[in-house]
This record gives structure tokens, sequence and C-alpha cells, in this order.
């Protein structure tokens, strides 16, 4: 089991970054994850060879941020590995329904990791796993027993997925971009309806006093499995 340390909590990833222990990262990635599965590993795969190529680590302070171009299981085996996240503002999320990570140091130097659209699918790689998919995931039609065996046809699949060479499965290119600047910090206000704190930027003002948006009734975005959309009204 991994051994947090108080001084560099990520010790064991970076240790195991730099020894291309890509089954330890997959492991690592079930805490966050909650399953082993080819989209993780995926993500695991891909932050993994761009930490390497940009010979980057992170302390979540955002000196490199991740921009990921969806919301799906990728994303997560990007976080563990690259250490930035949703919440250390490190990651960046474009909605572009890709399976797509750059990686990027501050002064803007960058790593960009895109699916190979001439791979070979899933479905030829695991035609049993991917027909179960289909039934359990897909139809939500499967048995307890068929979800029990897609569980244990995923892992597999997921680790299986890590032997595969980088360049049958990513192109890799090393570019120049321009980073979002660094999150800033707002003062809270307090709702005058509910009470709540709010970040000041998302106040709304009625009666001339502070409003969060769900007491204003007004949009907002939300990020659900979907993406990203406007909603409310
Ligand atoms: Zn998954
Ligand atoms: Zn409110």
């Amino acid at each position: 089991m991994i051994s947090i340390e108080l001084e560099n909590p990520r010790r064991e990833i970076e240790q195991a970054i730099e020894q291309n222990d890509l089954a330890q990262l997959l492991r690592v990635s079930g805490l966050l994850h909650g399953h082993f599965c080819p989209g993780s590993a995926m993500g695991v795969k891909a932050a993994t060879r761009a930490v390497r190529e940009l010979r980057t680590q992170s302390t979540g302070m955002e000196e490199v941020v991740a921009i990921v171009e969806t919301n799906s299981c990728f994303s997560d085996g990007v976080q563990i590995v690259t250490g930035c996240s949703f919440g250390n503002n490190a990651l960046i999320y474009r909605d572009f329904g890709k399976m797509v990570l750059t990686l990027a140091r501050r002064s803007g130097e960058a790593v960009r990791v895109t699916q190979r659209p001439d791979g070979l699918s899933m479905e030829q790689r695991e035609p049993e796993a991917m027909k179960l998919f289909q039934k359990v995931v897909k139809e939500r039609k499967g048995t307890p027993e068929d979800s029990e065996k897609l569980r244990g046809l995923w892992t597999k699949a997921s680790f299986k997925m890590l032997d595969v060479p980088d360049e049958e499965i990513f192109s890799i290119t090393h570019l120049k971009i321009k980073v979002p600047a660094y999150a800033r910090i707002f003062a809270s206000v307090k709702c005058s309806v509910c009470g709540e704190n709010i970040m000041e930027p998302r106040a709304r003002i009625q009666e001339n006093k502070p409003v969060c948006l769900s007491c204003a009734g007004d949009q907002y975005y939300q990020l659900a499995g979907d993406g990203m959309s406007l909603v409310g009204r």
C-alpha cells in the first residue's frame, strides 16, 4: 500500500513515474477512480508519458497545468499521475469531448498527447469485454454476475493496455501554448437569502444585497456526465 509522506505526499507517485512503473500508477489511480478500466489506463499512460517528456513535477501549486478535453475515465488517470486536479486549479477542462491531454509548464512549454485515430478499437482489442460493456453499462441490462464479470475483464484489459507501445495508440507533439493565468483568490460575501458564503464574483445584487446564483434563480454552469452546460431558468 502507498505510504503518504508529509514532506512530499506525491513521492511514491513521482518514483513510479521515474521508473515508468505504469502498473503501480494504474493501481493508485483506483483510489480515486474506484475501478480499473481502459479509459483510466489510457489516462495513466498518456500522463506518465507527458510528465516524462516534459521532465516536470507538481506540488499542486499550478507550476504545471494539465488541460483535458474530456471528463471521462481518462481524466482521472491524468489527475493522479500529473497531480493537476479539479481542486488545485491546475486541471483545465475544455469541453471538446476528445481523449486528449496537454501538459504545460508555466513558461508555455507543453506536450500534447492525442489518441491515434488509426489505432485498434476497444472492440478489436477486447471483444468479450466490449460485448458485456454494451449490456451492463450502455443498456444497463446486466445481472449482478455480469457486472462482476465485467469488472474482472476490465481490470485485466486495463493492465494489458499498459503494455501497448505508446506510439501505437498516441501521437505525441511538443508545442508552445498560452497557459491560463494563476487562479485568483477572491473575498467571500454572504448570501442575503440563504446565508451561505459565496466567492464574490459569483454573487448577484438584488435590492442592494448580495445573493447567490441559486437564490437569485440565475443560470449557472454545471459540469455533469454529458459535459459542461448552462442550466437554470
Ligand atoms: Zn472508468
Ligand atoms: Zn443563497
